[in-house]
């Protein structure tokens, strides 16, 4: 089914029915429920036990799956990204630098090593670090790049590589969104110095609440995060804990009912992955016949996790010439949401410019920097979380239908981005537009 005519916004019956707009995420099998009885039963509920946890039992099973030869489980994925600075022994006074868009854990991993994050613009095409603008942004005092793979692509490596090889400094994968994707065959986290990976239960692999994972082939490096989780304590040896902090640590361990939650969902992450990649790739092929739009795509060398679809729009592109990018993409938020079509923003601002970020006027790095981060946020939506549920081929189905609803639409569409460009409330009936949690 196409088309369908009216708006919903103007009355019309929407693309997406409203009983069929839940989607749920994580799926939770009988599986998963047995693994958490498991760990719950078994009496070990901190993870740093002795003998296997659960815990030991997932940093196994997933450095298998990275092709690395350590993985350590810690808190979140956010001081995942601490850890892993802290090891390598970055801190006060040191650069690192970080994509302008990404979320914003990635630089408060940086603050919370004690450095100081500094942004690089994005590619307009991968929405990826731009190794350009990775270099334009290296100081004496840089010590790092901290690369994120963002909605599962993973970024230039070897251009990358290359550069932090020249400088002297460390590379860390942000893999947060990009579990399962590969780069020339590799896994991500298996591609730099260290890769750091979040469990948060909205990501591709999930536990049920919050945990993260850190890789690295580096013993030394492994063991520098392990302690640093664990109160700086040497957990090396055999004979338990020692109580003694030997280096300045966190309490940042997983909890191990949430790792055998996430052991249990790992069994099903490339089949999930294998299906999600069908359902979207078929979405995708719609919403690009449909001119302004443009999807996301892959380089042949790659294979993508699809955490985020983000979609440009192009007005002019659409044919109208009138209409500025973000007046285009505001109109398309609300009568794509007036269908049922669960479209948001995925960051609002580029991360210089959230408050936390900003610097005094004249003091902050010049918008300039970071131009292609601005323009995405400005001229982009994105779907989140449904479309990770592998069986939500059919919802997609009826997502492109309000695509191709909004585009049989498109003079109504320019109305209503004429009057939000003027601040008018004249374009019909107007429609709450509330905005996904973005995490
Ligand atoms: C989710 C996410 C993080 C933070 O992970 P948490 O487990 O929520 O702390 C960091 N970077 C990126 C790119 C993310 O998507």
């Amino acid at each position: 089914m196409s088309g369908g005519g009216t708006l919903a916004m103007f009355g019309g019956d929407r693309a997406v029915p409203r009983d069929r707009a839940r989607v749920e995420w994580p799926l939770i099998e009988e599986s998963d429920r047995k693994a958490m009885l498991r760990a719950l039963e078994s009496g070990v509920l901190v993870s740093n036990a002795e003998g296997e946890t659960e815990v030991a039992g997932l940093e196994r099973e997933y450095a298998e799956h990275a092709g690395v030869g350590h993985c350590i489980g810690v808190a979140n994925g956010t001081v995942a990204i601490t850890l892993a600075l802290a090891a390598l022994g970055i801190g006060a006074g040191d650069e690192v630098i970080v994509p302008a868009l990404t979320f914003v854990g990635t630089p408060l991993g940086v603050v919370h090593a004690g450095a100081e994050p500094v942004f690089a613009d994005v590619d307009p095409i991968s929405f990826n670090m731009d190794p350009a603008g990775a270099a334009a942004a290296i100081s004496p005092r840089t010590k790092a790049i901290v690369v994120v793979h963002l909605h599962g692509l993973i970024a230039e490596m070897g251009e990358l590589r290359e550069l932090a090889d020249r400088h002297g400094i460390a590379l860390i994968e942000d893999a947060a969104q990009a579990h399962g994707a590969t780069y020339e065959g590799r896994a991500a986290g298996s591609l730099a110095d260290l890769g750091c990976f979040s469990l948060n239960a909205t990501k591709n692999l999930p536990t049920c609440g919050e945990g993260g994972l850190v890789t690295t082939d580096d013993p030394e490096l492994a063991r520098g995060v392990a302690m640093r989780r664990q109160f700086g304590e040497d957990t090396g040896g055999s004979r338990g804990r020692s109580y003694i902090a030997h280096v300045l640590g966190w309490n940042a361990k997983l909890n191990p009912i949430q790792a055998a939650f996430t052991r249990s969902q790992l069994q099903r992450l490339g089949d999930y992955d294998r299906r999600r990649a069908e359902n979207v790739g078929r979405l995708l092929g719609r919403l690009s016949e449909l001119p302004g739009v443009t999807v996301p795509s892959c380089p042949p060398d790659r294979t993508h996790a699809f955490h985020i679809l983000r979609f440009r729009l192009d007005p002019v592109a659409a044919g109208l010439e009138d209409t500025a990018p973000g007046a285009f993409r505001q109109a398309l938020h609300r009568v794509l949401r007036g269908e049922g079509v669960p479209v948001s923003r995925y960051q609002l601002v580029p991360l210089p410019e959230q408050d936390v970020f900003r610097e005094p006027e004249g003091a902050g790095p010049d918008p300039a920097s970071y131009a292609t981060t601005s323009a995405v946020i400005e001229d982009s939506l994105t779907l989140q979380k449904r479309h990770l549920n592998p069986d939500a081929g059919a919802i997609l189905d009826l997502y492109a239908d309000g695509f191709e609803k909004a585009w049989e639409n498109l003079d109504a569409v320019a109305r209503i981005a004429g009057s939000a460009a003027s601040g008018g409330q004249n374009a019909g009936r107007p429609v709450s537009v509330p905005e996904a949690a973005a995490g």
